[in-house]
């Protein structure tokens, strides 16, 4: 048996930081077992699916790297849908039903009154034929249900352990809207059956529809083969406050990542590891985090995302990050392995390399707060090529010159030189700027 998974979001919004979690563990699963991971656009909502949300889903993933070895939409399979659907209604098993929206939410203020749950009554079942040609005569449009079997359902969940519901606890659920669409709810089971689905990882606001889908599955699997998938529910995330995180999901796009100067990996070691028992570490490798990979050591418990938490990841990543690893983005923003190497401890997006190009090899305006130190400096800068014992023999000397000492010498320097109050250490980055461009920032000019 192939261990075979999908990821299937919706293409009515962005990929976030809430269903990545998902994709990504589908993906170290499949890896790590050698298996095959899908991707699958549930776009049976035709009015609310985009190609754009699809299009940046798609994108959002290959940036990640979290590749699919196949994918399909499901507006490219009504014709099952169909034909399952036909067969469920032969057998009793899909039902018409009449209710207005505001008939059903009526019955379940009655039921909540009556300190009942508020699960359908199942009238539908018992509609006379005078009733059936009132609501045809009305121009009402049936949607479908699903007759439960009202037993328990029990699964071994590969997250949550064994779990049972009771699904006479639950409503027969709608698998067609009144206006023909299909819901989620059937498509999902006809394309895990028949894509072979071996495992279902996904959130755990997804408990109820599993054992609903479980009971579809059995009539399904029997109809046209297969098994019913192994199922592992994973915990949702709260924001760092403990709050839940499905307001604020639109501000923590892989999009919006991305455009911050957030690396994949980083982004990906944390979600691969957060709400795990395994300590979060940055890795540029998906196939190790692949290896190590196991639904042992995931928690029940809400795993709490932490923007800050994934900016200090990144910039950690960084800092370990060997130039080769990054050498096509380095090459085009003109920063040679030399000036990575001094700078890569001192940023926290890649991007801000680019700052740094220009101190060691474009212009910069340097700030000058000790005019008679760096002038008295300027004239005590070694001739090039500079080296890394430069710096100490060049700050000895103006030292001896001027008198000053610690701070009060290091820090007119480093402005003067760098422009900044803050960076790398000088000894690396002082022969790189080179004794031209030092002599003149120490002079006070743009260079
Ligand atoms: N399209 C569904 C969702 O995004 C898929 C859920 C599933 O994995 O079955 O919630």
């Amino acid at each position: 048996m192939t261990v075979t998974v999908r990821f299937a979001p919706s293409p009515t919004g962005k990929l976030h930081v809430g269903n990545v979690r998902a994709a990504l563990w589908n993906w170290l699963f499949a890896r790590r077992e050698g298996g095959r991971f899908l991707l699958r656009i549930d776009d049976t909502d035709r009015e609310r699916s985009t190609s754009e949300y699809e299009d940046g889903i798609r994108a959002d993933l290959e940036w990640l790297g979290l590749n699919w070895d196949d994918t399909f939409r499901q507006s490219a399979r009504f014709v099952e849908y169909d034909m399952v659907c036909d067969a469920l209604k032969a057998d009793g098993l899909l039902y018409p039903c009449y209710e207005t929206p505001e008939e059903l939410d009526r019955k379940r203020r009655l039921q909540r009154a009556r300190g009942l749950p508020p699960v359908y009554d199942r009238a539908a079942l018992s509609y006379t034929d005078d009733q059936l040609a009132a609501f045809e005569a009305e121009g009402r449009k049936p949607h479908w249900r699903f007759r439960l079997s009202q037993t328990e359902v029990q699964w071994r969940d590969l997250i949550r352990g064994e779990v049972v519901v009771d699904t006479s606890n639950v409503s027969d659920p709608v698998l067609i809207r009144a206006d023909g669409v299909y819901l989620y709810t059937l498509p999902s089971c006809i394309d895990d059956v028949d894509y072979r689905i071996t495992h279902v990882i996904r959130g755990e606001d997804h408990v109820t529809n599993t054992a609903v889908q479980i009971e579809i599955f059995r009539v399904l699997t029997k109809m046209r083969g297969g098994n019913v998938p192994i199922f592992a529910h994973h915990s949702l995330l709260v924001g760092a406050d403990g709050q839940g995180l499905s307001k604020r999901l639109g501000g923590l796009s892989i999009e919006s990542f991305r455009a911050r100067g957030i690396e994949p990996e980083a982004v990906t070691s944390l979600m691969a590891r957060l709400g795990t028992a395994q300590a979060v570490a940055p890795e540029r490798s998906l196939q190790a985090l692949a290896d190590t990979f196991s639904f042992e050591t995931v928690g029940r418990a809400p795993a709490r995302f932490d923007e800050a938490e994934l900016a200090a990841l990144n910039a950690k990543l960084l800092h370990e990050t060997p130039f080769d690893a990054v050498s096509d983005r380095l090459a085009q923003m003109g920063v040679d392995a030399a000036l990575w190497d001094v700078v890569r401890g001192n940023i926290e997006t890649l991007a801000e390399a680019s700052e740094w190009r220009d101190v060691a090899y474009g212009a910069i305006d340097p700030v000058i707060e000790d005019e008679p130190l760096t002038t008295a400096a300027a004239a005590l800068v070694p001739d090039d090529p500079l080296s890394e014992e430069s710096w100490s023999a060049f700050t000895n000397a103006v030292k001896d010159k001027t008198g000053a000492k610690g701070k009060a010498l290091f820090m007119p320097l480093r402005h003067a030189l760098t422009g900044r109050a803050r960076g790398p250490e000088m000894a690396a980055i002082f022969p790189l700027i080179g004794a031209v461009r030092a002599r003149a920032r120490l002079a006070g000019q743009r260079s």
